[in-house]
């Protein structure tokens, strides 16, 4: 195929049974959102571009990555590279200030960044994320977390450990930011050179960096920094996760890449996936909305995940079942009927498929071997009688039965023979 007809690089066409199990992922994740009270809120995919710029400016992501354009009426538009910005002008925009309070939201769907392709990095993937609207306490950010915790643990990765960190506030993160510079600063020569301009447009990042681990391990620790405000709200998330049983770890240089955060900062790890990787990263935000003309006051906590990464994690570990189809064969002359009883099914809600492609009834058993486990056969004196033939492949069982029985007797797979 020529270049320029396939796919943008760093894209990816999502094909059964891969989209099956995102799909089953989805259903999980928003199901869980659910009983905890977080509902679905879906904003456009690209967002006028300086709700992106006012939020996060010093960030690689805004800075290299991402995806904008001017539209023919000559406005410029950018494609949402994260789902936080795009729900916080979402609940300034819509006035959810004015609602009772807490907000609780969740989002899904394709976000978009310009990376270097690699393995695990899509320009366009799909995020997961909750979002806590208008609570300082806490117990919201353990909330949130819980959340996080419970979609991982659905989706078949047992007992996460949850790392966390405060990152101060406005009172208490300017000094701790002073350390931090004047610790990199006599260290200056030996830091690559992202860090070395990282130290004036964004210094907390400095820790974030893969390349100059062995300089950060003697680096400052913020919580010796923390105002007591900030030292509470620590002590008090910890406790409150460590009451659910969840696993707490404490990190003292996790500080999350974007520039909004305030105090909490969190990651969700799975033993199964190694240390360095995170399922679920979030934290406390409550300056965000403000930034973008909200009221003085709307503190906000939340997570975003990226399904890709979920769904490589549980590919090793979890097998999620597919819906099971039934396969309607026919003998030579019944197409017809074959693609009328299977209509019939599935009106009843079973998934049903009959052979279109007018194939022997060996070809057709060979077919439906691939992905169903139970085939109907539809033909012959039993059909005239009103009567069809079921074969369950597992164990080649293998009986007649009235047409109007079928469909208990399918519902009731532990009675097969
Ligand atoms: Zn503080
Ligand atoms: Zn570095």
């Amino acid at each position: 195929m020529c270049a320029e007809f396939q796919k943008p690089r760093g894209t990816q066409d999502v094909l059964p049974p891969v989209s099956q199990k995102m799909e089953q992922i989805r259903h999980i994740a928003l199901d869980c959102a659910q009983r905890f009270g977080y509902l679905l809120v879906e904003t456009p995919v690209f967002e006028q571009t300086p709700v992106f710029l006012r939020v996060g400016e010093s960030t690689d992501i805004v800075q290299h990555e991402r995806y904008s354009f001017t539209d023919n009426g000559g406005v410029d538009l950018t494609l949402r590279p994260e789902g936080t910005a795009a729900i916080a002008r979402a609940y300034v925009e819509n006035g959810m200030y004015n609602q009772p309070q807490p907000v609780r939201m969740c989002y899904y769907g394709p976000m978009f960044r310009r990376e270097r392709p690699s393995a695990m990095r899509y320009r366009q993937h799909t995020q997961f994320g909750a979002e806590l609207y208008g609570s300082v306490q806490p117990e919201a950010d353990a909330e949130v977390i819980l959340l996080a915790c419970a979609v991982v643990e659905q989706i078949g990765l047992a007992d996460p450990v949850i790392r966390l960190n405060s990152i101060g506030c406005s009172e208490c993160r300017p000094a701790y930011r002073e350390a931090l510079i004047l610790y990199y600063q006599q260290r200056h020569d030996q830091l690559c050179q992202d860090c070395q301009k990282r130290m004036n447009t964004n210094p907390l990042r400095l820790l974030d960096c893969k390349i100059d681990v062995a300089i950060r391990e003697r680096a400052p620790d913020i919580a010796a920094f923390w105002c007591e405000d900030c030292a509470t709200h620590y002590r008090d998330l910890t406790q409150l996760l460590t009451s659910c049983g969840r696993q707490v770890s404490r990190e003292p240089f996790l500080v999350r890449g974007l520039d909004y955060y305030n105090r909490t900062v969190f990651e969700i790890n799975h033993p199964s996936m190694g240390s360095q990787v995170a399922l679920f990263g979030g934290g406390r935000y409550d300056g965000l909305a403000t930034t973008l003309d909200g009221p003085k006051s709307t503190p906000a906590v939340g997570f975003g995940m990226g399904i890709e990464r979920i769904l490589s994690a549980m590919e090793e570990n979890f097998d999620l079942p597919l819906m099971s189809r039934i396969y309607v064969a026919h003998l030579p002359g019944f197409e017809a009927p074959s693609l009328v009883l299977a209509e019939e099914l599935r009106r009843k809600g079973f998934a049903a498929e009959s052979d279109l492609m007018n194939r022997s009834l060996k070809a057709q058993l060979r077919d439906a071997g691939r992905q169903s486990g139970v085939v109907v056969i539809v033909g012959g004196r039993e059909w005239e009688q009103g009567e069809v033939g079921v074969k369950w492949l597992e164990n080649g069982v293998q009986m007649t039965v009235k047409r109007e029985e079928l469909s208990d007797l399918l519902r009731q797979p532990e009675e097969k023979g």
